[in-house]
């Protein structure tokens, strides 16, 4: 099954991609993390992705259509694979189509999170995350040990696109950028919308019952 998460920032994406990724056995890609893995590494793309994140802007489309466009064509995609983060822009749809089309594969299902505004501020400025990947937020899911990580006890962060000025630039790029592919994937009848207000698991309770429609 090809699936792709969409949602704006702070909707949950990341979370119930790691969710679907275990009950699906899909890989989990997210460019998100991949640019970020980039950007520790100081390699040449996460030189050039930084200065964009941290402002809360997206990387140009083609950095994101090369990254997307070697991930894909890796073996572990080919029983399918789920796409979090990415398409985020009609260019990056229509490069997605062609990969598809030329490896004879298409998408089967798009997800769309739907969260409002004020709820994904609160959910983006609380959030805090680990080395390892896990996230928390300091009030909706706190670690046992304030500013640690339950799991390897790493130090918690805060993103740098998690701080107000980026998260209100987030926000302004989404609906500019990405809301029009709501429209995009409905009119070819691949959207399916998840209520994204409730707690963790009910939002994946939502997801699995649209996916028990898909093998
Ligand atoms: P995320 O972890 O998905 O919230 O992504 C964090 C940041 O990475 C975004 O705010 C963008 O700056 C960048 N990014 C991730 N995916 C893309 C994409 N498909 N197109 C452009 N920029 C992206």
């Amino acid at each position: 099954m090809n699936i792709i998460l969409l949602g704006p920032p702070g909707a949950g994406k990341g979370t119930q991609a790691k969710k679907i990724s275990e009950n699906c056995s899909l890989p989990h890609i997210s460019t998100g993390d991949i640019l970020r893995e980039n950007i520790s590494n100081n390699t040449p793309l996460g030189v050039k992705a930084k200065s964009y994140m941290s402002r809360g802007e997206l990387v140009p489309d083609e950095l994101l259509i090369t990254i997307i466009k070697e991930r894909l064509s890796r073996s572990d995609c080919s029983g399918g694979f789920m796409l979090d983060g990415y398409p985020r822009t009609i260019p990056q749809v229509d490069a997605l189509q062609m990969i598809l089309t030329e490896s004879g594969r298409k998408m089967d299902v798009v997800l769309n999170i739907d969260v409002d505004d004020e709820e994904l501020i609160k959910r983006l400025s609380g959030r805090r995350m680990c080395a390892c990947g896990t996230s928390y937020h300091v009030d909706f899911n706190p670690p046992e040990k304030e500013g640690f990580c339950d799991s390897c006890k790493g130090k918690l962060y805060q993103r740098e696109d998690d701080r107000a000025e980026a998260i209100r630039n987030r926000l302004i790029v989404y609906k500019k950028q990405t809301q029009p592919l709501i429209n995009y994937y409905t009119k070819k009848a691949l959207l399916r919308r998840i209520d994204g207000s409730k707690d963790i698991s009910a939002i994946f309770e939502g997801i699995k019952k649209v996916l028990e429609n898909y093998d």
